[in-house]
């Protein structure tokens, strides 16, 4: 049994946080992520507060998650309502879910003031609704909302209310810091007293930033011996945000010496896979996963790193999947790609001169403002073409664009020309969208359908935009991910360019071009496909 279970709320408690939002197909892609680097409960969403998430859950079911157990989250039943039939509870059953997370009230201030009952009533809440669910066979988490402010006023309240919750058979009490304003050694006395009067149960802990102790506070817990561990990617959350857990992770690992991830070296990777699909900049300063986490920059420290890196470097910075910045080893990084091309069954050797090669282009590709961490599709489009098992489908000879705006206020119209060779058969194309990207993508299909009318099946599914920063001493840039899907498989792909047009199109064919080498498909056909329009 692991030693502490590690709860993610990133697509519920991340979500409340401001500029950071997710659609379905990002929580989606986010959750299976978070299964595959080891995460323990993936929780997805409250149900009872908007259908997105409801349809989250039905679709969600369909993930082959190896690991995680989802949960539903949810609030107890509402007072003097039977729990069978408050709809909010019934909600968190039709989610299909092997684990329910509810909250309730430890404060008395926000029983008697807020949900105007009494402190009777609210245990009742408690208890019943813990029962309900457990009478339904579901894990249950209590979450004990403003339990360390609850306890503060009135320890007896606060401790039975979670007496309520052991009674009804919760699985866990996570004893919750909502306001983040609790102190580290406050933590560790109010959870070692939860510890001596409610033994039977184990507890865990959700804390949020607001005093900056919110990775402090979740450590405090564990050295009181707390086993669940919540808290969000890269700390995404309300206010100042959650317990991150990308700091909270290797801290627990690293140096608590407890085992909760079992390769823990994808952690940057993560890290850098939620801001990507959030559209969110990278934070460099973070620890462990920052860009700059493992920089250095003062001369007498370059020199005394590159005689031992211990002696600035508080751990080796891969064990997280960073890297030391200055020492450009020839090596670094490599292990990530051998990893990936091995996911694609593609053979690539370790220390070959294919492996260094595709390593060189990646590194080239991220200087110039370039991630592959959503974006995997053109990364395995790039290690095919170094591996020399990359056909060319198709070559693209021009591309135009054109947007009319119209004074009588008719729809504006973006009109796209696509003029490209299959072997040496021209097609030249125009098609019509309701903006540039969505009228390139049509031109490119339909110049393409002729000879491979299997890209009716593809899809694009997203689309999103960030303007990257120039840093050393580039000038800004515009990166433009683009996820594509053939119903059954989805891909993301990359662009970047100074221009947004530009970076749409790098996109688009990268997407199409991907699609067209895993289905083998291949320009060879061109000789036998008759087609209307040649240039
Ligand atoms: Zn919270």
């Amino acid at each position: 049994m692991k030693p502490v279970f590690l709860y993610d709320t990133t697509l519920r408690d991340g979500t409340q946080g401001e500029g950071f939002q997710l659609s379905m197909l990002d929580k989606l892609r986010i959750a299976e992520r978070l299964d595959r680097f080891g995460i323990d409960y993936i929780e997805g969403g409250w149900p009872g507060s908007n259908p997105k998430d409801i349809e989250f859950f039905r679709e969600a079911s369909k993930l082959d998650l190896k690991h995680a157990k989802l949960a539903a989250f949810g609030s107890t039943r509402r007072a003097d309502l039977a729990v069978e039939e408050d709809p909010q509870v019934r909600l968190l059953l039709e989610a299909s879910t092997p684990v329910v997370t509810i909250f309730g009230k430890s404060w008395e201030l926000h029983v008697t003031e807020v949900l105007r009952t009494t402190v009777e009533e609210n245990q009742a809440m408690i208890r019943d609704t813990v029962r309900y669910l457990k009478e339904n066979d579901r894990e249950v988490v209590y979450d004990a909302e403003h339990f360390f402010d609850g306890y503060k006023d009135s320890p007896e309240h606060a401790l039975a209310t979670l007496e309520a919750a052991a009674e009804g058979g919760a699985d866990v009490l996570v004893l919750c810091d909502t306001n983040g304003g609790t102190l580290p050694e406050e933590v560790l006395e109010i959870c070692t007293k939860v510890k001596e009067r409610i033994p039977g149960t184990p507890f865990g802990i959700h804390t949020h930033n607001d005093c900056e102790l919110g990775v402090a506070n979740a450590v405090a817990a564990v050295r009181a011996g707390g086993i669940q561990v919540q808290g969000t990617v890269n700390g995404y959350g309300e206010r100042t945000g959650n317990c991150n857990l990308t700091s909270v992770i290797p801290i627990l690992q690293l140096k608590m010496g407890l085992e909760v991830i079992p390769a823990l070296e994808g952690l940057q990777a993560l890290s850098y896979f939620v801001d990507d699909v959030s559209n969110n900049p990278h934070f460099a300063r973070a620890p462990f996963v920052g860009r700059t986490a493992f920089a250095h920059k003062g001369g007498m420290h370059v020199n005394a790193v590159q005689k031992l890196a211990r002696s600035y470097e508080h751990i080796e910075p891969q064990r997280v999947g960073n890297s030391q910045q200055i020492l450009v080893s020839e090596l670094s990084g490599q292990s990530n790609i051998l990893i990936k091309a091995e996911e694609l069954g593609l053979k690539l050797e370790k220390g070959s001169d294919e492996a260094k090669s595709v390593l060189t282009r990646v590194k080239e590709m991220e200087n110039a403002g370039y991630s592959f961490e959503a974006a995997g599709g053109s990364l395995e489009l790039l290690i095919r073409r170094e591996l020399g098992s990359y056909e060319k489908p198709f070559d693209l000879k021009e591309f135009h664009t054109s947007y009319r705006l119209y004074r009588d206020g008719h729809q504006p119209v973006c009109e796209a020309t696509v003029k490209l060779y299959v072997g040496d058969v021209g097609e030249y194309t125009v098609a019509e969208g309701h903006g540039v990207v969505n009228a390139l993508d049509k031109a490119l299909r339909k110049a393409l359908l002729p000879f491979y009318p299997e890209i009716e099946e593809v899809s694009l599914t997203d689309y999103k935009v960030r303007i990257i920063d120039g840093h050393d001493n580039t000038a800004a840039k515009t990166r433009v991910l683009v996820v594509s899907s053939d119903g059954e498989h989805s891909w993301g792909t990359v662009g970047v360019s100074e221009n947004i047009i530009e970076a749409s199109w790098i996109a688009i064919v990268d997407s199409i071009d991907l699609f067209l080498q895993r289905r083998g498909v291949l320009a060879t056909k061109s000789a036998d496909t008759p087609s209307a329009a040649r240039a």
